[in-house]
């Protein structure tokens, strides 16, 4: 071991004071609604703004796929259900 050089207990706080966590940002994916973190690809429904990028279905199994398709429809149906308002639809009316 080396002799390292002296340091107090203001040093070390000092160091210690930048070791804090920082709550992470989470986004919700416009097209499943699941959490995501922002500029993301959603990895529930492999959608980046409304865009498929990821084949989630690719990797898993017959009976995986199956049920995994059903979640995504009945997420679908739901997130469409449930649309925050926005000024275009509602100037429509
Ligand atoms: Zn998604």
């Amino acid at each position: 071991m080396t002799v390292r050089m002296r340091h107090t207990r203001s040093h070390t706080g000092n160091r210690r004071s930048h070791h804090a966590l920082k709550v992470q940002n989470i986004a919700q994916c416009q097209h499943c609604a699941a959490p995501i973190r922002p500029h993301t690809v959603c990895m529930n429904c492999g959608r980046y703004q409304e865009r498929q990028v990821v084949d989630v279905l690719k990797k898993l199994t017959k009976k995986e796929k199956k049920r995994k398709q059903k979640e995504l429809a009945a997420q679908e149906a739901e997130a469409a259900e449930s649309k925050p308002l926005d000024a275009a639809s509602l100037s429509k009316k």
